[in-house]
């Protein structure tokens, strides 16, 4: 029979006071349990609501209470009896069970993986099956549910249209870092140099891989629909073990016709704004959690990011406040070098204390779609900076001028294989812009968790794809 989510009988009011010194059920996973020599059993059982679990008291009189005493972390039950007031400290209301029903034992309790103590993140990483019964995976699970619902919700309120765009692409021009090859021919009996004259022999009769992005994709659908979203999957085949990337991670990506890089800084701030505003109303057990866990600073500087105005800061001024700074880099600071994470940091966390916005960087190191500023040697682009992480956001206005596009596309093959992105700008062509918010980092600044692979439910990185 279906049961009412435990979090209802411990956070929500009116549901609690109807119900108490009423018969209730509840069902769920053992956390802990305290046994009595008296003969009483205190079980605190969780079923993924919420942090918190609800108590469960079982006297010695009930028929099964031997079985009872033997209950240990981690076995799953069903539970009736009355809801009361607690006289414990730490909850409002537990449950006097008349019947507790074993549903799920555990097999060798005494080397049962999560048995109820501290364990690493680290050590949690080698069992994404169960660290998920864990109070720091279950808090990052529901808001990585809330906020991804939030930011459909923004969308749609927005008037945006989500659009699906491929996983799988012919394109491998996008630039933005390695391709994962999709294929069904058996190259391990193939030699490399055959290789290519064979993709006609493959599943799709060409070259394929997995996305990088869906923005080529998204931009055509934005040139008829004005507003559009993807939020999906992609997949990077980047040698990076750092604790910002994954192989495989989703991406938000807005697209807005009739709109320049203002716009869509704009909308940057705003959405990230919407997202954290809903996080401190909807999700404020799970983010107290982290606050008192992880980070104590978290709540307050997310406070503080609606409170002021994104600061905005171009490359060339950017360039030159980390000059000033004489700070202890490890990378060169030179006009038309990348910024570099430590770079990144130093202008969020110690410039401006919050998030940044710095735009128009050089054009030889951003992707030929962006759009060449006036002065011939910067582009519209923009990515936004936060402290704890560094680039959040990626995004640029469109090169929405065929000729200029052109000009900016240095290969003959890219050339050929991207006529159908040339034909967006023969056919009503309009300034357009977009960026894409990586969701795991996303996550990572709203939870305090520092390392991305604890951001998403299976992680994949460079030699890990476990499960
Ligand atoms: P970085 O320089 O930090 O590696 P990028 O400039 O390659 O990122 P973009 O191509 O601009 O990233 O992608 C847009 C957003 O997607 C980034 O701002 C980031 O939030 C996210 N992102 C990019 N690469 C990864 C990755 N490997 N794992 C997780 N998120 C990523
Ligand atoms: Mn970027």
């Amino acid at each position: 029979m279906k049961t009412p989510e435990i979090k209802k009988f411990l956070t929500d009011r009116a549901w609690q006071a109807d119900r108490l010194n009423e018969h209730i059920r509840i069902t769920g996973w053992v956390r802990s349990t305290r046994h009595s020599k008296a003969g009483i059993s205190f079980i605190e059982v969780n079923d993924g609501s919420s942090v918190s679990s609800i108590q469960v008291v079982a006297p010695k009189e009930l028929v099964n209470y031997s079985e009872i005493e033997k209950i240990t972390t981690g076995v799953s039950i069903k539970v009736s009896g009355i809801l009361v007031e607690s006289m414990g400290k730490g909850q409002d209301v537990e449950i006097q069970a008349k019947e507790v029903e074993i549903l799920g034992a555990i097999e060798e309790p005494e080397n049962y993986p999560i048995a109820k103590k501290r364990h690493t993140f680290e050590y949690l990483r080698g069992l994404p099956h169960l660290r998920i019964r864990t109070n720091t995976f279950g808090a990052i699970a529901r808001i990585r549910s809330s906020v991804a619902n939030k930011i459909h919700n923004y969308f749609f309120e927005n008037g945006f249209h989500w659009v699906n765009t491929p996983i799988i692409t012919s394109s491998d021009c996008e630039g933005a870092g390695e391709l994962f090859k999709v294929s069904t021919l058996d190259h391990a009996q193939k030699k490399i140099a055959a290789l290519d004259a064979d993709y006609a022999e493959d599943f799709f009769g060409r070259e394929a891989f997995l996305t990088v992005s869906g923005q080529l994709n998204a931009e055509a659908y934005c040139l008829a629909m004005s507003k559009v979203y993807t939020f999906g999957p992609t997949f990077r085949a980047e040698n990076s073990n750092t604790s910002r990337h994954l192989a495989e991670f989703w991406m938000i990506e807005p697209e807005i016709a009739f709109a320049d890089l203002e716009d869509n800084a704009a909308l940057a701030e705003a959405l990230l704004k919407a997202i954290i505003e809903h996080v401190l109303e909807n999700c404020s057990e799970d983010l107290n959690f982290f606050t008192q866990q992880i980070d104590k600073a978290l709540t307050g500087r997310l406070l503080g990011v609606l409170e002021k105005n994104f600061e905005k800061i171009p490359y060339t001024d950017a360039i030159e406040i980390l000059k000033k700074s004489k700070g202890d880099f490890h990378f060169p600071v030179e006009w038309g070098l990348d910024l570099q994470s430590e770079h990144e940091r130093f202008l969020t966390e110690n410039y401006a204390n919050g998030p940044v916005i710095v735009s128009d960087y050089p054009k030889d190191i951003k992707a030929f779609y962006m759009r060449l500023n006036d002065d011939g040697r910067t582009v519209s682009a923009m990515d936004v900076l936060v402290p704890g992480i560094g680039e959040i956001i990626g995004g640029s206005q469109r090169e929405e001028r065929l000729d200029i596009l052109d000009s900016r596309i240095q290969s003959q093959r890219i050339l050929s294989q991207l006529s159908w992105y040339r034909d967006l700008r023969k056919y009503g062509t309009v300034p357009h812009a977009g960026f894409g918010l990586g969701f795991e980092r996303l996550i990572s600044y709203i939870t305090g968790m520092d390392n991305i692979r604890d951001c998403i439910p299976f992680p994949r990185t460079p030699g890990n794809a476990k499960i």
